[in-house]
């Protein structure tokens, strides 16, 4: 007897739960027929073409030591991340900054879409259909922390879009400095090459003669038996030019004791 009356109740739940579903599907193919589902069709279309879309989430894991695991201290070692996969980063952050100001402006139409429904299911069926593109990023970050007996303990965080960009930035200033430090290197080494190739034999007698071959510092020639040098007065590697100016006769003794340093 008890066991009928359960199968009766159970029978009745199904059956107005059945009767439920099929009401809300009836709602929503009415809401499919209304206007305000062809401006929601429309809006999305429209800004479908536009957005990028695809994963919000992404998870970043950072070993560190236990001092850095304890403190959450794990910027430099996010930037040195963002650095050696540098090109991933700058399509993220590329993506996001197209996404979200027209994430914005959907987001506001949207809503005056969503205002306009009452309905709990279509509401619920609007917010399942909305678009998804790649914004309001945030890294979530899993520090690391392996022991000595090879435990790994971890814990999650969120690093904010805002903090990201900043870090992102920092890392492009520090290649871009670097970049240009080099390519400065090259362009000197270029440069003194190319005095340094200047300096031919004539040049070198004219200079020896000029100077009475004597050096210009201490005075003592040949005869007394020191070696001249031909030495640039500003050095090349500080702009100096190989030109007669700038040329003058030293020693051996008083050219090394010089080294680099212009006179
Ligand atoms: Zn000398």
């Amino acid at each position: 007897m008890e066991l009928i009356v359960i199968g009766f109740i159970v029978g009745l739940i199904f059956i107005s739960c059945l009767i439920k579903k099929k009401i809300n599907e009836k709602n929503i193919e009415k809401f499919k027929k209304s206007s305000l589902y062809n401006e929601f069709v429309s809006l999305n279309s429209y800004y479908e073409t536009k957005f990028i879309l695809g994963e919000n989430r992404k998870e970043i894991q950072i070993n560190l030591r236990w001092q850095e695991f304890q403190s959450n201290i794990y910027q430099k070692k996010l930037r040195e991340i963002i650095r050696s996969n540098y090109s991933p980063f700058t399509q993220l952050i590329q993506i996001h900054l197209i996404n979200l100001p027209l994430y914005n402006s959907y987001e506001n139409n949207w809503l005056l879409i969503k205002n306009k429904i009452n309905d709990k299911v279509i509401g619920k069926f609007i917010e399942l259909n909305k678009l998804k593109p790649i914004v309001f990023p945030f890294l979530e970050i899993v520090l690391f922390y392996r022991t000595r007996s090879g435990d790994v303990i971890s814990k999650k965080l969120i690093h904010k879009y805002d903090e990201l960009l900043r870090d992102y930035q920092i890392v492009t200033k520090q290649i871009e400095l670097e970049t240009f430090n080099h390519h400065e290197k090259q362009k000197n080494k270029e440069y003194i090459r190319i005095e340094r190739s200047k300096m031919s034999d004539s040049l070198r007698f004219e200079i020896l003669k000029r100077d009475n071959y004597r050096c210009q510092v201490c005075g003592l020639s040949a005869k007394e038996g020191v070696v001249l040098h031909v030495d640039h007065i500003k050095a090349l590697a500080r702009g100096g030019k190989t030109e007669i100016d700038n040329l003058h006769t030293l020693c051996e003794r008083c050219n090394l004791g010089k080294g680099v340093k212009s006179l």
